[in-house]
């Protein structure tokens, strides 16, 4: 078939090109230990930010009372309560409420935003009873997650550096987030406070921590990825006031912009030129949800071209960016059918082309070949993080239980990515020292994880 011989050289290419074998993961696991040093040295030391998160104490099990959580992070708005008992009664009860913000209030201004969040939480805070009780001299305090860039400056205080993900509301930037929530609730004469800002992925660290004494990384992949880690306040030279009471405070990785020895491609480069942040977030590009379905359409569209992989036609919507998502290559690579089923009604729906079998085997490795790269390289760099906290205290991360707490819709729902990161740890760290890492998924340890964080940072107690 003429179609194989002139797409083979493509696929042979975008192989090699992938390659992701054990000396590349090596060097990658390497360098981000290294950038993570740096980055904790000085601000702007390296492509790593290494924001410190103020979080000094994690949850113990111990915390007792009624605490609220908020996240504000894309097109949604959670709101959630947890009534904790303590160790032994530990999660009494949770209830939980989402809202859609309005898109005209992610360009309206700062003011319409935050009387918006307050009001949705002065409707929550209606509808506490039941197993919820504020004992009565007491203020509520809520956790706040919130997914943007924040010059974070203590616990419960943090500048917005600009808003990304689509909001663009006036008047933010250059303030302090919490000072404009605590001023809307406080126009609704609201009887909360903020205790604790957080990021998501330390709020995923704190939920999982709950649970499990051993956790000391978390990890986020979905649309875009993070990672933080319990970090000691004496290795971190740019912390100037040492002052934790646990000598231990969670660093905010902000992996997502590192780029050292990554194996990329000419769709890669092609797809970072045309994105919004050229030359930023490369490992974000190369490892993330948002992204892997895009490079597939881009191969896709250069196996099509002159009518080699899909008969005649080069659809529009093929020529679409961000088109065919990674929750379709995710499904063509579930599929098992004789004929590849599911691969050609796929391609035809979503990409709008007709295949025959030979292309949909193309196809198939196409996909599996972004997702082995991606899942492999996301092990290299949780093998980074382990390796320089190992580096520092020696035994304490490879000769012990050691939890790595995972999020994320593509961390949940894509098998095969999720196996090859598996892979790649273990290929790292041997097959021994693999025994006492262990990587698992803390499902919406977030929201959960917020209101704790407001606990071990309550100003009762
Ligand atoms: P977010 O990261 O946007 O806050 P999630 O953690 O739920 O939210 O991640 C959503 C992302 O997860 C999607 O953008 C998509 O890239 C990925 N995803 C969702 N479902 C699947 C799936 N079935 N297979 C692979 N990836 C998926």
């Amino acid at each position: 078939q003429s179609n194989v011989i002139s797409v083979a050289p493509i696929l042979t290419k975008l192989k090699n090109d992938c390659a992701a074998p054990l000396p590349v993961l090596r060097h990658v696991a390497d360098a981000m230990a290294e950038d993570m040093r740096a980055g904790l040295l000085f601000d702007g030391g390296s492509d790593l930010k290494m924001i410190l998160s103020y979080v000094d104490s994690l949850p113990t099990g111990n915390e007792k009372g009624l605490f609220y959580a908020l996240d504000l992070g894309g097109t949604n708005f959670r709101v959630l309560r947890v009534q904790l008992g303590g160790n032994e009664d530990r999660v009494v009860d949770t209830e939980f409420e989402q809202v859609a913000i309005p898109q005209e209030l992610m360009f309206g201004t700062t003011e319409e935003l935050f009387d918006f969040i307050a009001s949705a939480l002065a409707n929550f805070i209606e509808k506490e009873g039941g197993k919820f009780y504020l004992p009565n001299d007491r203020t509520r305090e809520t956790g706040f997650t919130f997914s943007f860039p924040v010059r974070q400056t203590s616990i419960d205080s943090g500048i917005l550096m600009k808003w990304t993900k689509g909001f663009a509301v006036s008047g933010t930037a250059g303030k302090d987030v919490v000072a404009c929530l605590n001023e809307a609730m406080e126009r609704k004469g609201l009887n909360m406070r903020v205790s604790a800002l957080v990021n998501d992925t330390v709020a995923t660290l704190a939920g999982a921590r709950y649970w499990d004494d051993d956790v000391m990384v978390a990890v986020i992949l979905g649309t875009g990825t993070n990672a933080c880690y319990v970090e000691r306040v004496d290795a971190i030279p740019k912390l100037s006031s040492k002052n934790s009471t646990s000598g231990r405070t969670i660093i905010n990785t902000e992996w997502g912009a590192f780029c050292n020895g990554l194996p990329l491609t000419e769709f890669d480069r092609e797809m970072d030129a045309d994105s919004i942040n050229p030359g930023e977030q490369i490992f974000e590009k190369t490892i993330s949800g948002m992204y892997l379905g895009e490079i597939v359409r881009r191969v896709l569209l250069k196996m099509a071209r002159g009518g080699e992989l899909f008969g005649d036609s080069i659809s529009d919507k093929l020529l679409t960016p961000f088109m065919l998502k990674t929750p379709d290559i995710c499904a063509m690579q579930q599929d098992t059918s004789k004929d590849l089923e599911v691969v050609g009604s796929i391609l035809y729906e979503v990409a709008g082309v007709s295949s025959n079998l030979t292309a949909r085997q193309i196809v198939v490795e196409v996909c599996d070949t972004i997702a082995k790269r991606g899942g492999r390289l996301a092990g290299a760099g949780i093998v980074g993080i382990l390796q320089k906290m190992e580096e520092d205290s020696k035994g304490l991360i490879f000769g012990k239980r050691t939890v790595v707490a995972m999020d994320g819709g593509l961390y949940e729902h894509y098998p095969q990515y999720r196996r090859y990161l598996q892979e790649a740890v273990t290929e790292l760290l041997g097959f021994e020292i693999s025994k006492n890492i262990v990587i698992e998924h803390s499902k919406d340890g977030s929201g959960i994880g917020a209101a704790l964080l407001a606990a071990t940072n309550s100003k009762y107690d």
